[in-house]
C-alpha cells in the first residue's frame, strides 16, 4: 500500500493565486477646494459636477452657439431630448403590443430613452449647479416652468407606456382603512389597466 496517507501532493494547497488587491490608485483628485484634506466630494456632488460639465459641453457644441446667459427653458428641454439617445429605458409607443406592460415577455422595436426619474434628478442637480456657478435664481433655466411641464409630461407618458405608476409615494388622500390586510381593497383604483379602452391621443 502506499504510505502517502497524508493528503499529500502539495499541488493545490495554500497557493494563493496572487490576488491583486491594490489596484486602487486614487483617481487623481483635482483638488480645487482648499479643504480637501479628508472628505472626498459626495457622490451627489461629483455627479452634479459631471452633469454641469456635460451641459456646458452641450452648449459649446450647440449650433448656433449658445451661451449660458442666453439659455432658456426651451434649450434645457432640447438638452433633455438630446440625452434620450443615451437612455436605457424602453418606452413603448402606443402601437406596441407591450404598451403599458412593465415586464414585456419579448423584445420590441421601441426606442430606449432616459427614464423620467433620471431626468428629474438631473434637472435638480443642474438647477443647483447653475446657482452655485453664479446664476441668479430668477433666471435659472432649469427652474423654468416649461421644463417642469415637460418633465411632468414625460412622467405621465412613461408611466402609461411602461405600466409603472410613479406617484405611489404621495397617497395622502385615502385615510388608512382599519384592519384591511393585503392592501388593494377599495381605495386606489388608479392604475387599473384592466380592459378600459381609455385611448386618448
Ligand atoms: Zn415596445
Amino acid at each position: 500500500m502506499d504510505p502517502g496517507s497524508g493528503s499529500g501532493s502539495g499541488a493545490g494547497e495554500g497557493s494563493d493565486p496572487t490576488v491583486s488587491t491594490d489596484q486602487a490608485g486614487p483617481p487623481s483628485a483635482s483638488t480645487d477646494s482648499a479643504a480637501a484634506a479628508a472628505a472626498p466630494p459626495s457622490r451627489y456632488e461629483s455627479q452634479k459636477r459631471r452633469d454641469w460639465n456635460t451641459f456646458q459641453q452641450y452648449l459649446r457644441n450647440h449650433k448656433p452657439p449658445l451661451t449660458l446667459a442666453r439659455c432658456s427653458g426651451a434649450h434645457v428641454i432640447e438638452f433633455l431630448k438630446y440625452l434620450d439617445q443615451f437612455g436605457k429605458t424602453k418606452v413603448h409607443v402606443t402601437g406596441c403590443p407591450y404598451f403599458g406592460q412593465p415586464d414585456p415577455p419579448a423584445p420590441c422595436a421601441c426606442q430606449l430613452k432616459q427614464a423620467w426619474g433620471s431626468l428629474d434628478a438631473l434637472i435638480g442637480r443642474l438647477r443647483a449647479a447653475y446657482e452655485e456657478n453664479g446664476g441668479r435664481p430668477d433666471t435659472n433655466p432649469f427652474g423654468a416652468k416649461a421644463v417642469r411641464i415637460y418633465l411632468r409630461e414625460v412622467r405621465e407618458s412613461q408611466a402609461k407606456a411602461r405600466g409603472i405608476p410613479y406617484e405611489k409615494k404621495k397617497r395622502k388622500r385615502n385615510p388608512p382603512n382599519t384592519a384591511v390586510t393585503g392592501g388593494g381593497a377599495g381605495g386606489s383604483s388608479g392604475g387599473g389597466g384592466g380592459g378600459g379602452g381609455d385611448d386618448r391621443s
